[in-house]
């Protein structure tokens, strides 16, 4: 039994004492918010860092998904996952807009290429899929249906902050991506998010939106919202930023041990490692399926019995919340895969600092139920 409960997930927090001169320096200029030098440092850091040119900073990462659809003046119908956490679907809600369910690939978790045509009707402007745990959607064929019917493409990066695929960072792809730095997440400002533009227009519009829409002083060109990061939130994302690269190394491991140590048990699947990737080990899914002695929702309690807390990610489907399935799209027979994947997952603990025995002790409860 371990001492104390462990939990999915537990925020990384860098040394305190590195944090105050960040925190006398705000007391000392007085700059708390709007676009000061915390904000501007942690733009230009993050650019760097993931490799891509135009980084905006915001509030969370719901309020920038919401700002990236109007960015893009988004209408009618998107084509978008239920397989997901719930503010990828509510950020159309938001904005008007028709989420318009496709089922998954379960090799991958993401939205299924070859179930996307289908979906496209005249009302259709855009696709939002997400990079689940942050396994790469299918890019190159996402883009060339985009392409071949005049669809923007917006990403929900939440899960794939610092993933490279084929050796560039996965946020180049779409016409933006959107970024979440809430504390559950692999780099956090305790709150926070971003959105990753392609030119300097695009993030122009967005920075506008974000701020009220104020372009300047006396000008307001759009019906913008207060999605801005503030300083404290801003300074504590540029200490976190020292700690990050470690902090993926050690996530490997342990998502190596994980898969090691889980292989050949009979009835748990993992998602297999994703081509041309360099994934982040965000998360640890693993999928009981009915070859595995006990349901998943018996495998979850047992585990909890023990002080491990694991959890349902993603569950309940989004197309199965009531603000959603009365929607055509949401009807079951539409999704099987996502279905049968939400009724199967359980995700691992998996974070920087959880200790390798805690991994195999897990581990071991598992083999303790399965039929060896
Ligand atoms: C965390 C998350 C969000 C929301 O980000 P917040 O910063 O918490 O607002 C959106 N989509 C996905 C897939 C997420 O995991």
């Amino acid at each position: 039994m371990p001492r104390k409960n462990i939990y999915v997930t537990q925020p990384s927090l860098p040394p305190l004492e590195e944090f105050v001169p960040y925190l006398e320096q705000i007391w000392s200029n007085k700059i708390l918010t709007n676009n000061g030098p915390f904000h501007q440092q942690l733009e230009a850091a993050l650019c760097e860092y993931l490799g891509v040119e135009y980084l905006s900073l915001f509030t969370n990462g719901t309020i920038a998904l919401v700002t990236a659809l109007q960015a893009l003046r988004v209408t009618g119908e998107v084509i978008t996952t239920p397989y997901s956490f719930v503010a990828t679907a509510h950020s159309l809600l938001w904005n008007d807009l028709k989420p318009v369910f496709v089922d998954i690939d379960p090799a991958s978790c993401n939205l299924d290429p070859a179930k996307i045509e289908a979906a496209i009707t005249p009302e259709t402007s855009a696709i939002l899929p997400v990079h689940c745990y942050g396994n790469p959607c299918a890019v190159e064929q996402i883009e060339k249906i985009a392409s071949t019917y005049g669809l923007k493409v917006i990403y929900d990066a939440a899960h794939a902050f610092g993933v490279r695929y084929k050796g560039n960072s996965l946020l180049t792809y779409g016409d933006l991506s959107v970024l979440s730095f809430h504390a559950t997440k692999v780099f956090n400002t305790f709150e926070g998010g971003a959105i990753v533009s392609p030119d300097a227009a695009t993030k122009q519009r967005i920075d506008y939106l974000k701020n009220f829409g104020f372009a300047d002083e006396v000008t307001v060109t759009a019906p913008g919202i207060n999605g801005k990061m503030s300083e404290v939130n801003a300074a504590f994302g540029l200490v976190q930023l020292k700690y990050v690269s470690n902090a993926l190394v050690l996530r490997r491991a342990i998502e190596g041990r994980y898969r090691n140590a889980l292989r050949d048990v009979t009835g748990i699947k993992c998602i297999p490692p994703q081509p041309d990737t360099e994934g982040n080990s965000s998360y640890f899914p693993i999928f009981v399926t009915s070859d595995f002695p006990l349901s998943r929702d018996a495998l979850y309690q047992w585990l909890k019995d023990h002080g491990y807390f694991g959890r349902r990610y993603f569950f309940p489907l989004i197309s199965n919340m009531p603000m959603y399935q009365g929607m055509v799209s949401a009807r079951s027979d539409n999704l099987p895969v996502s279905n049968m994947m939400a009724d199967q997952v359980l995700c691992l603990p998996i974070y920087p600092d959880l200790e390798h025995g805690i991994v195999d002790e897990i581990c071991k409860l598992i083999r303790e139920v399965s039929h060896g």
